[in-house]
C-alpha cells in the first residue's frame, strides 16, 4: 500500500511575514493528520525559514528546482547539495513552468533529477502534456519521452537509486496547471496507469512502490475523487497550497 503524499508548490509567492503566518496555520491544521505525508516546496531564499519553523513537525520541506551542476560558475543557480544543507527532503524537478519560462528540456530535467538523487534528496519529477499535445493524441508519447529521458541521460542504474530514495513522479497536464481546469479523475488515472505500466515494463517491483502524484488545479472540491483513483498517490498543489484551509482540506482528502 503506497502512502499518499501532498506537496504544496508555493511557486514565486511569499515574504518572511506571509510565510510565518502561513506555516503557523499549516502546522496547526495538519498536526493531527497521521495517515499521509505532507510537504511544502518554498522559494529558495526562504528555505532557512522553512527549516527553522517546520523542523520537528509532520510537514517536510523542499526546493522547487535543483541545478543539474554540482557546483561552480553557474550564476543564479542553486545546487541540490545546498537544498540538502537546509534539510530539504524534496526537490521539484522539471516543472512545466521551468520548462516553458526557463527553457529546461527533458535532458536538463533528467540531469537535475540525477543531481538531486546524488545529494540525497527525493526528486519529484514532473511530466505532462500541453493542450495541443493532448488534442493531437500525443499524451502518452510526450509523457513516455519525458520518462525515457531519465533512463537515457542517467542509465538504468538510476532506477534502483531512485527507488531507495523514494523518488516521486508527478503527472501534471500543462493545460490544468494554474488554469482552474482539472483533469477528470478518469483522465488523470489513465495517464497514471500508463506511467506505472511504463515503469513496470522495466521493473515491476519499482512500479508497485513508486508514488505518482497528480498536479493541476487540485482543490478541496476535487481532491477526494482524484485521490480515490488506484494509481493516484496524492497531489502536487499550487494555488491552493497558499490557502491554509484549502490545503488542509486537500491533505485531509489524502488521509
Ligand atoms: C503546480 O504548481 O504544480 C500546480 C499544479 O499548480 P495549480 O495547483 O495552481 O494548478
Amino acid at each position: 500500500m503506497r502512502r499518499k503524499l501532498v506537496v504544496g508548490n508555493w511557486k514565486m509567492h511569499g515574504s518572511l511575514a506571509q510565510n510565518k503566518a502561513l506555516i503557523a496555520s499549516l502546522i496547526a491544521n495538519l498536526h493531527d493528520l497521521k495517515n499521509a505525508d505532507f510537504a511544502v516546496c518554498v522559494p529558495h531564499p526562504y528555505l532557512f525559514q522553512a527549516q527553522a519553523l517546520l523542523q520537528g513537525t509532520n510537514i517536510a520541506w523542499g526546493g522547487q528546482h535543483a541545478s543539474r551542476f554540482e557546483e561552480g560558475a553557474y550564476t543564479g543557480s542553486v545546487s541540490a547539495r545546498m537544498l540538502a544543507d537546509f534539510g530539504c527532503t524534496y526537490a521539484i524537478i522539471g516543472h512545466s513552468e521551468r520548462r516553458v519560462f526557463m527553457h529546461e528540456t527533458n535532458i536538463t530535467a533528467a540531469s537535475s533529477f540525477g543531481a538531486a538523487l546524488k545529494a540525497g534528496l527525493t526528486p519529484i519529477f514532473c511530466v505532462g502534456e500541453t493542450l495541443e499535445e493532448r488534442n493531437a493524441g500525443l499524451t502518452e508519447t510526450v509523457v513516455e519521452s519525458q520518462l525515457i529521458a531519465i533512463l537515457n541521460t542517467l542509465g538504468t542504474q538510476v532506477i534502483s537509486e531512485a527507488v531507495q530514495q523514494r523518488a516521486v513522479l508527478a503527472y501534471e497536464p500543462v493545460w490544468a496547471i494554474g488554469t482552474g481546469k482539472t483533469a477528470t479523475p478518469e483522465q488523470a488515472q489513465a495517464v497514471h496507469a500508463f506511467i506505472r505500466k511504463q515503469i513496470a515494463e522495466r521493473d515491476a517491483g519499482v512500479a508497485a512502490r513508486v508514488r505518482i502524484i497528480y498536479g493541476g488545479s487540485v482543490k478541496p472540491s476535487n481532491a477526494s475523487q482524484l485521490f480515490a483513483m488506484p494509481d493516484i498517490d496524492g497531489g502536487l498543489v499550487g494555488r491552493c497550497s497558499l490557502d491554509p484551509n484549502d490545503f488542509k482540506e486537500i491533505c485531509r482528502a489524502a488521509c
